[in-house]
């Protein structure tokens, strides 16, 4: 099955408890398509880039799965760039720069073999960016996930509801969900967002794991894999929608069991990610880790009585 995504490829300057890097490989885009092809190949991106951002990183992207059709290359401007601190137990982060450069005047182009895509992951991006690669679009995707923050909350929220309109799966965090509803509880929150027009909404709890609700009241919870380290927390939420929106790729199944297994496999990606700092830890993975990992979740929740 198809697979389009749309997001930031951008550089970061990172600062976590366990050090710096700075002006590394980072954005939502490049985080989704290297989770997403260890399930599904290739990926059709969406994107933009300044003529600072290294040809080879766009090879290695290449490489693993994406393909760049869709990425435009602005030689004369300066790529999305975002600096981040993560607090002492690394839940937390504040943006401390966020210059959307090449973003600001972004209009994307989906090339005619994107447009009847089966599965359309809508990374965290400009809301507006994201209405119009819905319009571009033949036939409407199978499925519809939607991943945004705070940021977009705060500066766009109207467009977002626009696009709440369109989705059928909205990925955020804590926090965001309760932003989003003006509900304290999550479970109220749920019930908020899902009337705004997603039939799933997935709430992500960092190192708490991650609760899938839907439109029937049903509930399921997976919870985040103790690590002995954990480097670098940035890209983890889009590897866990890359993860996500690879299996239901894979398996072509929207149904709620499925989705518990999507869950899942988001988790184990999102778990890799955190081990290294920017994208390293999701390069040169091979079947067997990732069998292994998602072995590894299943063994932490399951209980015979
Ligand atoms: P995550 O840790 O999964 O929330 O994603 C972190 C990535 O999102 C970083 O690599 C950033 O480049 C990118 N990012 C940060 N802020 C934004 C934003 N406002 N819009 C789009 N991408 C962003």
């Amino acid at each position: 099955m198809s697979l389009l995504a749309v997001g930031t490829i951008a550089f970061d300057d990172i600062e976590t408890p366990y050090g710096r890097a700075e002006k590394v490989v980072g954005g939502a885009c490049t985080y989704i398509s290297l989770a997403a092809s260890y399930f599904v190949k290739p990926i059709q991106l969406v994107s933009v880039v300044g003529g600072d951002f290294p040809a080879e990183m766009l090879d290695q992207l290449q490489r693993q799965g994406a393909d760049l059709e869709g990425v435009q290359i602005k030689p004369t401007e300066k790529s999305f760039f975002w600096a981040g601190r993560y607090h002492a137990d690394m839940n937390g982060r504040d943006t401390l720069d966020t210059q959307l450069n090449v973003l600001a005047t972004f209009d994307p182009i989906l090339p005619p073999a994107y447009r009847k895509a089966n599965y359309l992951m809508l990374g965290n991006l400009t809301p507006q960016v994201q209405l119009q690669v819905l319009d571009q679009l033949e036939e409407r995707p199978k499925l519809v996930i939607l991943d945004t923050m705070n940021f977009w909350m705060n500066i766009a929220l109207e467009d977002l509801k626009k696009v709440l309109q369109r989705i059928d799966v909205l990925t955020i965090n804590d926090e965001e969900a309760r932003q989003l509803s003006g509900e304290r509880s999550l479970v109220k929150a749920a019930e908020v967002i899902l009337t705004m027009g997603p039939r799933y909404l997935i709430v992500k709890k960092g190192e708490h794991g991650a609760l899938l609700f839907d439109t029937k009241g049903e509930m399921f919870f997976a919870p985040a894999l103790p690590l002995a380290e954990v480097v670098d927390p940035t890209g983890a939420g889009d590897s866990f929608a890359g993860g996500l929106v690879g299996w239901i790729a894979k398996t072509n199944d929207t149904s709620f069991e499925n989705m518990k297994r999507a869950v899942i496999c988001g988790s184990a990606m999102g778990s890799f990610c955190v081990e290294h700092f920017s994208i390293n830890g999701l390069l040169g993975l091979d079947e067997t880790d990732i069998q292994r990992r998602i072995k590894d979740f299943s063994k932490l929740v399951h209980v015979d009585f």
